[in-house]
């Protein structure tokens, strides 16, 4: 039997770096060193220095690339980084389409970074595949999907999308941070290049920041590899190793916090007080269909939007159990609040567009019995209503 006829839950824990080859421990070695002996003079090791290489980032960047079913992976000091090098694959004149509700750093990055470079942009609802092919320039040479999107958990298509890369000859990236290679394998799907923000679900418990990325196609492999050195934004060892600790649960957390999601997306939907909720794992959700074809799953993350500023208000005062801050994918819930977390780096105007209203509340499901959110979401609405909030409307 190879690796190859193992499932992902087993390759998580049996891979080649199971345990290390020279002492057998059963952890991969942080090795600290940021320059190596060389013992020839003409003829230098496989390291010399650790930015352009590491053998304990080099594991994480072996790992990935086999989860994500991949031929090279990356690791960067943080999602951004490894979003912005991916973007140094473009030059001046170039022109990328992008998903309109795009996280708030690749936001930021492409309005306000790329443009100083000449990189141009259009944003898509990548959701409208006529919308993709009628934003298309002569000078298009990427397009960048991000599935489900952020905050409004809106799905691509991604074949369809990297399809119409492929026929312009441009390439596809796909930020794959919310579901993870536990759920989506973007390359599988055709696209070019996948990227992670590792600070949340990969290594999933709050205390890494951490970026990756994966190419199959070793000509990419080489010219990104190239970018990673010459930027200069590498992932350190210590947070290596972080990520590399949490993979080993990615399965089993994805597997409890979707369940999660499920049933907390189901609940919500029920109540009065709650306007809309947006899950890709909700049979009405507008690409549902999409979302079961190409995924094993919807995922831990879900929005929802409560009646009122005023409810939303109460409702973030009052509940008690996920912690309220940015960043999501960890053991605890997290509530965040886009408008002014995510997306505060979108100019308000851009987010009523989107649709990303004052009383929208994402919600990233953690690893707590889901029947105790529940309960404290329903005391906390139940709360706003004898607070006469209601009434006071
Ligand atoms: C957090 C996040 C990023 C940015 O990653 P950092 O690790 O914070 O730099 C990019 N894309 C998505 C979807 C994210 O959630």
């Amino acid at each position: 039997m190879t690796d190859h006829d193992f499932s992902f839950e087993t390759k998580l824990l049996h891979n080649q770096h199971k345990f290390d080859a020279t002492t057998g421990g059963v952890s991969v070695p942080i090795q600290h060193a940021s320059t190596f002996h060389q013992s020839d003079i003409d003829q230098f090791g496989k390291y010399d220095y650790s930015r352009s290489g590491n053998p304990t980032r080099e594991a994480l960047e072996e790992i990935i690339a086999e989860l994500e079913e991949g031929t090279h992976g990356f690791a960067f000091s943080s999602g951004m980084a490894a979003i912005s090098t991916a973007f140094l694959l473009l030059s001046a004149g170039d022109h990328i389409i992008i998903s309109e509700d795009v996280y708030g750093g690749t936001f930021r990055m492409v309005t306000t970074v790329l443009t100083r470079f000449k990189i141009e942009h259009t944003f898509v609802d990548m959701t409208d595949l006529e919308s993709v092919e009628a934003a298309v320039q002569p000078n298009t040479r990427a397009i960048y999907i991000e599935t489900p999107s952020n905050p409004l958990l809106k799905v691509t298509d991604i074949s369809a999308v990297c399809d119409i890369a492929k026929k312009i000859g441009a390439l596809s990236f796909v930020d794959n941070t919310f579901l993870t290679p536990a759920l989506q394998k973007p390359l599988k799907l055709g696209a070019d290049v996948v990227l992670h923000s590792a600070t949340k679900f990969l290594s999933g418990h709050s205390d890494v920041v951490a970026g990756l990325a994966v190419v199959k196609d070793p000509l990419l492999a080489q010219r990104l590899g190239a970018l990673q050195n010459s930027f200069g934004a590498v992932l350190g060892v210590q947070d290596a190793w972080l990520v590399m600790r949490g993979l080993k649960t990615l399965s089993v957390r994805m597997d409890h916090s979707q369940r999660g999601a499920e049933k907390i997306a189901a609940h919500l939907k029920n109540h009065h007080l709650v306007k809309k909720v947006y899950y890709p794992g909700l049979a009405d959700h507008p690409e549902h269909a999409i979302q079961k074809r190409q995924s094993l799953g919807a995922g831990a993350v879900l929005s929802f939007e409560l009646a009122s500023e005023e409810i939303f208000r109460s409702f973030v005062n009052t509940v008690e159990l996920p912690v309220f801050a940015v960043s999501l994918g960890a053991v605890e819930s997290i509530l965040s609040y886009p408008a002014k977390m995510s997306h505060a780096a979108m100019p308000a105007d851009e987010r009523d567009k989107r649709g990303i209203s004052n009383s929208l509340l994402r919600l990233s499901v953690g690893l707590e019995n889901p029947d105790d959110l529940i309960k404290d979401f329903d005391a906390a609405l139940v709360n706003i209503a004898k607070g006469g909030v209601l009434a006071a409307k």
